[in-house]
């Protein structure tokens, strides 16, 4: 029935939702953990929670199709033009309004081994031809995308930090490349996890937006902004680019409930020093953990690491059975490795005691 690229597809594999392995090994929600997402395990801002008790006397109408004052927030925040932004329903959506308007069949997306997942998907989806970099220690090679960097390419995607691998790559090395990319050659740097990185190592990409008319970047409010659930995302780029991926976004792309807690959310930058201090302590508490069980990782500048361990789709198998949902990652040619999301303090611990049962056994 599809044409031959929807066919050739693979299907995108979520965490599983806590309520579906509750049913299927028969265990109380409660009891479950979940750390599978790279979800916010402190939630959401308690600001936002309060602004969306008051928006949900409005669903009957509409959502702002401009997104006009969470526009004016972004717009203030990073100092770019409101011109310049375009919100997505989720940052994934901005990738796939990146891909319908700018590729077409025939042209050609790079992106690198291990990269995130959406990537190839949404390339597909469009008739275009994924370019796959093999990675360089699980991480980008850079140099590697611009010797494959053909005639037909159009876009590059750079995942930074990367998820499943968590690796970063540093600012001078980006900088260098985006010089290099022929300015025909769209980049979308998708920085997701900007938001845990140290003020050391902080993006200073949008600063770059003067200098690369093609450069694209992507942010959310799913992971430091706890706001998975609602879907809300935005890019930020030159105001002819962001002209044409709005002339492909579906009118009212961003609910008026998403729209309301993001513009509050952005705001609450006490709550997103917490998720980060959150996360540096649950992301020491982990890796020391997969240490003391004699474990590998990748070091990752994310809210999530993926270890290595022998067996890791049977280790899955009996995480699952403890009720601890983590995220295999054979889909990413990582087939010796699982992702773990940084938890609370007690599901981090909950999760390393599963985990050593496990391997003792
Ligand atoms: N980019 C990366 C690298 C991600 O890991 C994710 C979330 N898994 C996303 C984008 C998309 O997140 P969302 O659509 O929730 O903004």
């Amino acid at each position: 029935l599809a044409p031959a690229n929807i066919r050739a597809i693979a299907p995108y594999q979520g965490g599983k939702p806590i309520s579906e392995l509750a049913r299927e090994m028969g265990l109380n929600e409660a009891d479950i953990v979940k750390l599978a997402s790279n979800e916010n395990p402190l939630g959401m801002s308690p600001k936002a929670q309060m602004a969306l008790e008051e928006a949900i006397y409005e669903i009957a109408r509409y959502p702002d199709g401009n997104s006009f004052a969470l526009r004016d927030a972004v717009s203030r925040k990073y100092g770019v033009q409101s011109a310049q932004i375009v919100f997505g329903n989720g940052s994934n959506d901005i990738l796939e309004l990146a891909a319908r308007a700018f590729l077409t069949a025939g042209d050609e997306a790079i992106y690198s081994q291990h990269a995130f997942a959406v990537y190839p998907l949404v390339t597909q989806a469009v008739g275009a031809t994924g370019v796959v970099v093999p990675a360089v220690e699980f991480a980008h090679d850079l140099p590697g995308f611009l010797k494959a960097i053909t005639p037909k390419t159009k876009l590059i995607f750079v995942a930074n930090p990367n998820n499943p691998t968590g690796t970063l790559i540093n600012k001078t090395d980006l900088k260098t490349f985006l010089q290099q990319v022929p300015k025909h050659v769209l980049v979308v740097l998708d920085e997701a996890y900007d938001e845990y990185l140290s003020s050391v190592d902080k993006s200073e990409a949008i600063a770059w937006l003067t200098e690369f008319e093609n450069l694209i970047i992507s942010r959310t409010f799913s992971k430091a902004y706890g706001l998975a659930g609602l879907r809300v995302g935005f890019g930020l780029m030159h105001a002819t680019l962001a002209d044409l991926m709005n002339r492909v976004r579906q009118p009212f792309n961003v609910n008026s409930l998403a729209q309301v807690a993001a513009t509050v959310s952005l705001q609450d930058e006490d709550f997103v020093a917490r998720s980060y201090a959150a996360n540096q302590a649950g992301m020491a508490q982990i890796t020391q953990g997969l240490e003391q069980l004699g474990l590998s990782y990748i070091p990752s500048y994310g809210n999530f690491v993926s270890f290595k361990v022998t067996n890791a789709s049977a280790v899955n198998q009996a995480l699952l059975k403890s009720g601890v949902i983590v995220r295999p990652v054979a889909n990413y040619e990582m087939p010796d490795y699982l992702r773990v999301s940084i938890g609370l303090f007690g599901e981090n611990a909950r999760f390393l005691e599963v985990l050593e049962n496990i391997l003792k056994s």
